[in-house]
């Protein structure tokens, strides 16, 4: 049972308080370790109880209203998603990203104005994550349906975001699409020197000429 794997078995329940238990369940979040988890919980306590309240409640509709565009494969408590459903947008420019929330990364900058597709992951031989893991299929068949004509990849600068991009950049080949790959390189206020080779070999590779 997922409980026991979450709380110690034998501590669960009677044996605990609701604070420990809040706390124990806030370590197991990313980024947070036991010391942060305790803040966190110590605050709430003392908090209003407006937030906690409405942090319970959407804690407890985040599983159920928000599910994967049937699109796309953004997460959305409306099916389709608002971007696909956004009479404005460009529906021939389609951006290929690993994870729902690039979409948010790539949203932000205001700079985007066509449409996505949500891998849910990259290729990850070792990991046994091959094409059919992911959404592929999903992909070609928006491919053959819809007017794409430029296809944005923007995979993650990782190993496995290269591999997937390259994988596309294969399959797409034999279409009329324009490819396109967005330019990793350097973050700003990076060192040439702490850069690793794959991050460097991008930032050559997109590099744009000095207007
Ligand atoms: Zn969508």
């Amino acid at each position: 049972m997922q409980e026991t794997w979450i709380f110690p078995p034998g501590l669960w329940e009677h044996n605990v308080t609701v604070l420990e238990r809040l706390i124990h369940y806030l370590s197991k979040l990313p980024g947070l370790g036991k010391k942060s988890a305790s803040r966190i919980a110590y605050y709430l306590l003392k908090a209003d109880k407006t937030l906690t309240e409405a942090l319970s409640r959407d804690i407890k509709d985040l599983k159920e209203k928000i599910k994967p565009c049937s699109i796309c494969g953004n997460y959305t408590e409306t099916d389709p998603c608002s971007i696909c459903s956004d009479p404005g947008r460009d529906k021939s420019i389609l951006c290929i990203i690993e994870q729902p929330k690039d979409i948010q990364a790539i949203e932000s900058t205001h700079e985007y104005r066509g449409i996505y597709h949500v891998l849910q992951g990259a290729i990850s031989p070792i990991d046994g994550i091959g094409p059919e893991e992911l959404s592929f299929a999903a992909l070609y068949k928006r491919i053959k349906t819809e007017p794409i004509k430029e296809i944005i990849i923007a995979t993650n600068p990782t190993v496995e975001g290269e591999t997937t991009a390259l994988y596309l950049v294969k399959y797409l080949r034999e279409t009329a699409i324009k490819i396109t790959r967005i330019a990793l390189g350097i973050p700003l206020g990076g060192d040439l020197e702490y850069a690793d080779s794959i991050t460097l070999a991008r930032a050559l590779k997109g590099r744009n000429e000095m207007e």
